[in-house]
C-alpha cells in the first residue's frame, strides 16, 4: 500500500486536482458553466476553435500515423456541412499490421507493474479533469451533437471516473489474495489476457471508448480500438490524451475501419484473445458467431464482452409524485434526442393519472427547444447522429402516422436540410405489443400506454414480457408494497432499477452499467467486477518444505 501511495503521489505532484491516495479517488465534480464561469469562458474558446475546421485523424499502426486512400469525413450532425474530421478505413493488411505490432508490445507491457499502468490513467484522467477537458467537451459537442451538460457528464465527468476507479480497483485488487500457510506461501498474479482485445465503440458516448479500450489496456493487455466513425473527433482525442500521460504507442492501436472489415479482420486472427464490444445487438451476434465459427483457430477461447441496446421502461403507479415522474421522463426520453442506451422509450401510466400526465407532459414537450448546442446554451437536445438513424427514426414516425393503434400527440415532424432534426415525439398506443413500443428506436420518441389503474399487476408482468431486452428501468410510486412488488416481478427486465428517478443517468461506482437477456453480457462497466474480465489470474504456490519422501505414512 505505501508503495503504491508513494506512486500516485509522485504521478499528481503539483497538479490542483490530483488524488493522492486510492482511497481518496471520488467522482469528478460535474460544472455547471454558469454565465460568467472560468469554464464557460474555457468552454467558448474550445467551441470558437472548431469552427469550420476540420481535423485530420490517422489511423496508429505501430506508433505511426498511417494513410489509406479511403478517406472518409465525420459530419456534424446538426450542421452537415460542416466536416469536423477527415479519416482513414485500415484495410485488411493494416490491421493484421496493427495486430503484429499490439502483440510485440504486449510482454513487456504486461509484465509491467500494476502501479506504473494505474498511474497512466491517473494522469490521462488528470489531463481530462483539466487542461483538455474544454476541447473534449468541445469535440463531443460538435461531433456528436451533445449539449453542454451532456458532454460534460460524459467526455469529462465519467471517462475521468473510469479511469480513475479503474485504476483504483486494479490497484486494490492486487490485495485479493489468496490464503498461505507455513509451509507454502500462495499468490494470484493477475495477468493480461495472451493475444489481443478488440475494442469497438459507439458513437454514443466518448467515455465509453474511452473505457473499451482503456480497462482492458490498464489490466495489462493490448487493444486494437477501432473507434465509431461517428465519435472520431473525440475518441482521437481521447486517445492522445492516453499517450500524453505515457501509454506506450503500441499498447493501444488506433484503427478506424470498416465495421465488417475489422470485425472479419480480428475475429479470424488465432491471436484474438477478446471482444469488448459496446454497440447495436445484431452487430454484436455477428461478433459472437464468427468467434464460435472460428473456434479451432484460436489459441485461447476469447472472452466475449457487449453492452446492447434496450427498451427502456418507466412504470409509473397511482400513487407516484406525478410532477417527479414527468420530469424524469422528459429527460430520460428526449435528452440526446434519445440516443442514450437507458433512454426511455416506453412509458405506462394509470387512466386515473393520465389527464394530468398528459396534460403536464405537453405543457413541458412545448418547451423543449432542439437546436444549434454550440451556439445556443439553452438547445435542450440537438439532431440526431447521422442522415441512416434519421431515416430510421422518420420510417417510425411514417409507421406511427399509419398504423391504427397509434396516435401522436406531440411532436412527429423531422427536417435534414441543415442538420438531421427529429422533434420530440410523444406517441400513443391502444396495443402494449405494438412494435413501436417493443424495439429498440434509438431517438427521439415515446411511446405511452394507459393501463387501467386496478390492473397494475398485470402490467408489470406486461413491461417484463414485452421487449427482448432488459437494460433499464424505472419505478413511480410512493406505495411500498407496489415498489418491492414492482422489483420481484421486473428482476429480470433491468439490469439498472430505478426507484422514483428516471432511467439514464448511472454513475460510475454509484451505479455500474449494463443489462442481461438481448441487452448485453452486463459486466458492469463502471464497477469493481468489470476488470475482472480483463484479466486472466494465475494461482502460484511457493512451497518452503522440501518434499523428502513419495510414499504416505498410511502406506507403512
Ligand atoms: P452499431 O452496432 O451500429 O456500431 C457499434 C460499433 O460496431 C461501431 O464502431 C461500428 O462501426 C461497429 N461495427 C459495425 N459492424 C461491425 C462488424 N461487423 N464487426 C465489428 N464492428 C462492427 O451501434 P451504434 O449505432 O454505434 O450504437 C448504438 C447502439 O449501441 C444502440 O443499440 C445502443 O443501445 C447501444 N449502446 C449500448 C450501451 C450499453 O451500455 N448497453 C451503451 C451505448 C450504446
Amino acid at each position: 500500500m505505501l508503495q503504491i501511495t508513494r506512486v500516485l503521489s509522485r504521478s499528481c505532484a503539483g497538479l490542483r486536482w490530483h488524488h493522492c491516495s486510492v482511497a481518496e479517488v471520488k467522482n469528478e465534480p460535474i460544472l455547471e458553466y454558469r454565465h460568467g464561469s472560468s469554464e464557460r469562458e474555457a468552454l467558448h474558446k474550445a467551441l470558437q476553435e472548431l469552427k469550420g475546421k476540420t481535423e485530420e485523424i490517422p489511423c496508429v499502426v505501430g506508433g505511426e500515423a498511417v494513410w489509406t486512400e479511403d478517406v472518409r469525413y465525420q459530419l456534424s450532425p446538426f450542421k452537415h456541412g460542416h466536416k469536423v474530421a477527415k479519416y482513414c478505413y485500415a484495410d485488411k493488411d493494416l490491421l493484421n499490421k496493427a495486430i503484429n505490432a499490439a502483440l510485440s508490445a504486449r510482454r513487456e507491457w504486461d509484465l509491467k507493474p500494476v502501479q506504473d499502468r494505474a498511474q497512466i490513467f491517473f494522469k490521462a484522467a488528470d489531463i481530462l479533469s483539466g487542461p483538455r477537458r474544454a476541447e473534449i467537451l468541445a469535440k463531443t459537442m460538435i461531433g456528436q451533437g451533445k449539449t453542454v451538460i451532456q458532454a460534460e457528464i460524459d467526455a469529462a465527468a465519467e471517462l475521468i471516473d473510469f479511469f480513475r476507479f479503474n485504476a483504483k480497483y486494479a490497484l486494490e485488487l492486487q490485495h485479493e489474495q489468496l490464503i498461505s500457510v507455513p509451509v507454502s506461501t500462495n499468490t494470484l498474479v493477475y495477468r493480461g489476457l495472451e493475444g489481443f482485445i478488440a475494442a469497438v465503440s459507439p458513437f454514443n458516448f466518448t467515455a465509453i471508448g474511452g473505457n473499451l479500450a482503456g480497462a482492458p489496456a490498464l489490466m495489462g493487455n493490448v487493444v486494437l480500438w477501432k473507434p465509431s466513425d461517428t465519435a472520431m473527433l473525440s475518441s482521437y482525442a481521447v486517445y492522445k490524451t492516453l499517450l500524453e500521460a505515457g501509454l506506450p504507442p503500441n499498447v493501444i492501436q488506433f484503427i478506424p475501419a470498416d465495421g465488417p472489415v475489422f470485425g472479419d479482420t480480428v475475429t479470424g486472427s488465432e491471436h484474438l484473445c477478446g471482444i469488448n464490444f459496446t454497440g447495436s445487438v445484431p452487430t454484436f451476434k455477428r461478433l459472437w458467431k464468427q468467434v464460435a465459427e472460428n473456434l479451432e483457430r484460436y489459441r485461447t477461447f476469447p472472452r466475449l464482452s457487449g453492452e446492447c441496446g434496450g427498451k427502456n421502461f418507466h412504470f409509473v403507479h397511482k400513487s407516484a409524485d406525478v410532477e417527479s415522474a414527468v420530469n424524469g421522463v422528459i429527460r430520460s426520453a428526449f435528452e440526446y434526442g434519445g440516443q442514450k442506451c437507458s433512454a426511455c422509450s416506453r412509458l405506462y401510466v394509470p387512466d386515473s393519472l393520465w389527464p394530468r400526465i398528459k396534460a403536464r407532459l405537453l405543457e413541458e414537450h412545448r418547451k423543449i427547444k432542439v437546436g444549434d448546442p454550440a451556439e445556443d446554451f439553452s438547445t435542450f437536445f440537438s439532431a440526431v447522429i447521422d442522415d441512416r438513424a434519421f431515416r430510421r427514426i422518420a420510417g417510425w414516425i411514417k409507421h406511427a402516422e399509419t398504423s391504427p393503434s397509434l396516435s401522436i400527440l406531440a411532436g412527429g415532424k423531422c427536417n435534414d436540410d441543415v442538420g438531421y432534426y427529429v422533434e420530440p415525439t410523444i406517441i400513443e398506443t391502444k396495443d402494449p405489443k405494438e412494435k413501436i413500443i417493443s424495439e429498440e428506436i434509438f431517438g427521439p420518441i415515446l411511446t405511452v400506454y394507459v393501463y387501467p389503474e386496478n390492473k397494475y399487476r398485470d402490467v408489470l408482468h406486461l413491461i417484463d414480457s414485452t421487449s427482448p431486452y432488459g437494460l433499464t428501468g424505472a419505478v413511480f410510486a410512493q406505495d411500498k408494497s407496489v415498489i418491492e412488488e414492482a422489483s420481484r416481478v421486473l428482476r429480470n427486465a433491468a439490469g439498472n432499477f430505478y426507484i422514483n428517478d428516471k432511467s439514464t443517468g448511472a454513475v460510475v461506482a454509484q451505479q455500474p452499467f449494463g443489462g442481461s437477456r438481448a441487452s448485453g453480457t452486463n459486466d458492469k462497466p463502471g464497477g469493481r467486477h468489470y476488470i475482472l474480465r480483463w484479466t486472466s489470474p494465475q494461482a502460484v504456490k511457493e512451497t518452503h518444505v522440501p518434499l523428502t519422501e513419495w510414499t504416505y505414512p498410511y502406506m507403512q
